[in-house]
């Protein structure tokens, strides 16, 4: 087998950014204010920290503006409410995003159920999931699934028609994906910790796409010869970060994969950036409509 393609994710994503950048430098030269993002962080967990300052620094340079809430790891599920109910009614915010996971006494549920539909970012409340399964698109989809399919069009590789097998069914990127994929008219298979047989199952993909958190659980055995494979887990073994893929042997059966660090990463906060500019669009039209009523 052949040198497989690196599906990078930093090549699709500064063109795709790049786009965002010119997009609001053409609707803010027209007098208009900048797109705002509010960030809200619960806690100390250094990984969410990292998280959380490369988005606001993506936001920087696309010229999206953000508002950054560090709120205490003892804040209580009420107080993180009344924070979410402020930035819903503050007009220069036009998305929200609550850094997941939170700490375990925060009732979770309540909390995204409380981000108002049009800027809820991230995706994760139950309206624009309903959007998703009926493939509305004037939702927003979660913006790893999204990054994905962003990923797959840029290296154009068509899920249509194709064996899709998703490992890992986490609310965050497995099931929505799972969605994300039948909408592009992929065969969808869903395996996850109670499945049986994991190997049965990978092996019939076309594209096999991991999100469960297991370092190198997918092992060259268990791919088809000419698969892609998309890497979205992330873990931290002796130091360094390594994904659910055991990169190195899985490489040579493989027609294209993504590298760890780097590959689907980049992607998601593309998806973020552009959910971002979505909701500041939708807002903006909807103003100037309301505004023109007599
Ligand atoms: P999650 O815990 O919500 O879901 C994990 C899923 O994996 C579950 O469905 C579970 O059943 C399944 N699973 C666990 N062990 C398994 C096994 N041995 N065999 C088969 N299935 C198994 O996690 P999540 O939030 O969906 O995140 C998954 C991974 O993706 C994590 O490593 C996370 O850090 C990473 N992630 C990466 C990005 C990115 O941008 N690259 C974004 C979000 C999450």
């Amino acid at each position: 087998m052949n040198d497989p393609l690196i599906l990078s994710g930093k090549e699709p994503s500064q063109k795709i950014r790049g786009e965002i950048r010119k997009e609001i430098e053409e609707l803010t030269s027209s007098g208009l204010r900048r797109p705002g993002l509010a960030v809200i962080l619960v806690g100390d967990d250094p990984a969410s920290q990292i998280y959380v300052n490369n988005k606001i620094k993506a936001c920087k340079k696309v010229g999206i503006e953000s508002f950054f809430y560090k709120l205490s790891s003892n804040i209580t599920t009420e107080e993180l409410l009344e924070t979410v109910a402020e930035l819903n009614s503050r007009e220069e915010v036009d998305g929200i995003l609550v850094q997941l996971p939170l700490p375990e006494h925060i009732d979770q549920e309540e909390v995204i159920l409380s981000i108002h539909p049009d800027k809820d970012v991230d995706g994760f409340h139950p309206q624009n999931m309903g959007k998703l399964v009926a493939r509305m698109e004037n939702g927003f989809i979660p913006c790893t699934p999204l990054g994905i399919d962003l990923l797959l069009k840029h290296y154009r590789i068509d899920p249509k028609g194709k064996d899709v097998v998703i490992v890992g069914a986490g609310f965050i990127v497995g099931r929505p994906l799972s969605l994300l994929m039948l909408w592009r008219d992929a065969t969808v298979t869903v395996c996850h910790i109670h499945t049986r047989d994991l190997k049965k199952h990978t092996l019939g993909a076309d594209i096999l796409i991991s999100a469960t958190g297991v370092p190198h659980l997918i092992k060259e055995d268990m791919i088809k010869e000419g698969a892609v494979v998309i890497d979205v887990g992330i873990s931290k073994v002796d130091g360094k970060i390594v994904g659910d893929v055991d990169f190195e042997n899985v490489k040579h059966k493989a027609s294209a994969i993504t590298p760890v660090p780097g590959g689907v990463g980049p992607m998601t906060v593309t998806g973020l950036l552009l959910n971002t500019l979505k909701a500041y669009k939708k807002r903006i039209k909807a103003h100037s409509t309301s505004t023109m009523k007599p």
